[in-house]
């Protein structure tokens, strides 16, 4: 450990606690390629403490009015306003996105707390009077308990803001584990809901690595998990919770990777189809879930496509994300770094025509970045490895298919069905498009089709495993269980046993 870097804590029970473990691992700013940071890595005992300080908030929490919830998340809305630029700098300090591209994650995840603020009414449910026989039925939505959410790197913000206000605001208590890359924005988020006036113990962090994800997976008090990261461990993280035996089987949603394409269609604009091509292929590094990271260029439009793309990647302004002019900063770590090069040496011996080769990149004063150029490939095929695997980074990859039957059959056979996007001028092609093409969210002349927050998110095959998609009314369905009464009062009942099926009078 080195110790004259500050250690990231755990927040439990409304405390910053130190780890405990004797486990640590560095945190690097991207930009400078410097640790500016130790993060505590949680042993199964400091997991059990975030999950016992849970438990023991929840029943309270649970019997607090939703109204009263909604007050909360008013208040800790309002300071994450206040604090926007604090949290955004975190951000760029600690994943190296561009400053601004941070100040908007911390709104997209705002809007779910705003959302999570109508908690009274999201929480209504319907009341059929006098089923007959002086019987009424109606449902309550109850809270689960303890809820755990485990993020990515990739919004250190965003994605827990998808969950803990949904869970929160459903009367839930709720555990989160951040990544161990950029951990610090989930401890300022922990200090402002306490700010806010949310008791001790409903909202928890617990810094860590697999052995945390473990522990809390295997904690019978943990009722829900929400996990959003890679494929492989989506998939791991679900058969956990399905393997789970007992009263109350984990319930689980796992959202995973994804490669999301992006169509233009011969007819499409192609100034704003290359526009919304670098930016979404290249914005906060390809580093996105819903990034475009496939053109898909149908008919004759391809030759003029990338002779409008090649001067635009090599035009973009990689820089230290806090400089003002930047357009994508580092990627997050040197290993992910050599990860993103050794693709690109796979394209090239796979035979795909690199056009723009964004390796051995230096931005000056930052020489120990991890920096890496925007990369530009033509002639990718649907069986090379930087068309199939999910590369996450600034890597743009472009297939040529004949028309747009051959489009929708190469996305189909896709394994991964995450989000899609489609250049057209012609509505007809969008609704064929958008109703044959098995992907969890569609962009008609929209690049990046992330929901808003009563519009739930989630992918399709490989990208989400388990039945609930995230936020919105899904949110409210994942962390809430479905009860239904049938009430009558003695006035109502007549005498006599009844042996037969019961039906309406
Ligand atoms: P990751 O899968 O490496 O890590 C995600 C979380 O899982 C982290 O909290 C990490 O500590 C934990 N983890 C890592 N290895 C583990 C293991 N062996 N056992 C248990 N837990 C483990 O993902 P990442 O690199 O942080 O994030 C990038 C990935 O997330 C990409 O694949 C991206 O597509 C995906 N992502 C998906 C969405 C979505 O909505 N579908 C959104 C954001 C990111």
């Amino acid at each position: 450990m080195n110790n004259a870097l500050a250690l990231i804590p755990h927040f439990i029970n409304g405390q910053a606690v130190p780890t405990s473990s004797g486990r640590s691992q560095p945190v690097f700013n991207p930009a400078t390629g410097m640790p500016v940071a130790q993060v505590g890595l949680a042993s199964s005992d400091e997991v059990n403490a975030a999950v016992s300080a849970a438990s023991a908030a929840a029943p309270a929490w649970a019997e607090t009015a939703p109204l009263k919830r909604a007050r909360v998340l008013f208040k800790f809305k309002e300071l994450i306003e206040k604090h926007h630029d604090d949290l955004a700098a975190l951000i760029t300090r600690e994943h190296g996105k561009v400053f601004s591209d941070a100040k908007g994650e911390v709104i997209r995840g705002l809007e779910i707390v705003e959302f999570a603020c109508g908690a009274p009414q999201l929480l209504k449910t319907q009341f059929t009077d006098n089923i007959g026989g002086g019987i009424d039925n109606w449902q309550l939505r109850q809270p689960l308990g303890v809820t755990a959410g485990i993020t990515p790197f990739n919004f250190p913000v965003m994605v827990p803001l998808w969950m803990a206000p949904m869970a929160i605001a459903c009367g839930n208590t709720f555990v989160l584990k951040p990544s161990e890359r950029d951990p610090s924005p989930s401890l300022m988020m922990a200090e402002l809901f306490k700010q806010a006036g949310l008791p001790d113990g409903v909202f928890n962090v617990v810094q860590g690595d697999k052995v945390a994800v473990d522990a809390l997976l295997q904690h019978p008090d943990v009722k829900a998990v929400s996990f959003v990261g890679s494929t492989p461990i989506a998939e791991y993280i679900y058969a956990q919770g399905s393997q789970r035996k007992g009263a109350y089987p984990l319930r689980v949603q796992a959202l995973g990777g994804a490669k999301n394409h992006l169509v233009v269609m011969p007819d499409a604009d192609l100034d704003q189809a290359v526009d919304a091509l670098i930016g979404a292929a290249y914005g906060s590094a390809g580093e996105r879930c819903m990034a475009i990271s496939v053109a898909v260029a149908v008919g004759g439009i391809a030759d003029k496509l990338i002779e409008a793309l090649i001067p635009r990647v090599k035009a973009l302004k990689v820089k230290n994300g806090m400089e003002a002019d930047a357009e994508m900063g580092p990627v997050v770590t040197a290993v992910h770094k050599e990860k993103i090069e050794s693709y690109i040496a796979q394209g090239v011996q796979a035979g795909a025509k690199l056009l723009v080769d964004g390796r051995g990149l230096t931005v000056p004063g930052h020489e120990q970045g991890f920096f890496l150029g925007g990369t530009l490939f033509d002639q990718v095929t649907p069986e090379m490895t930087i068309y199939r695997d999910e590369i996450f980074g600034p890597v743009l990859c472009v297939v040529r298919v004949p028309d747009m039957g051959a489009a929708i059959n190469l996305i189909n056979a896709h394994e991964f069905g995450n989000g899609v996007a489609l250049f057209t001028s012609d509505g007809n092609t969008a609704r064929e498009f958008s109703r044959r093409i098995e992907v969890g969210m569609v962009g008609v002349n929209v690049p990046i089709p992330v929901p808003m927050a009563w519009h739930s998110f989630g992918g399709w095959k490989r990208s989400l495993f388990g039945d609930a998609h995230v936020y919105g009314e899904e949110g409210v369905r994942f962390y809430t269980r479905y009860k239904s009464i049938m009430q009558r009062w003695p006035e109502s009942i007549s005498k006599g046993a009844e042996f037969t099926m019961p039906v309406a009078k």
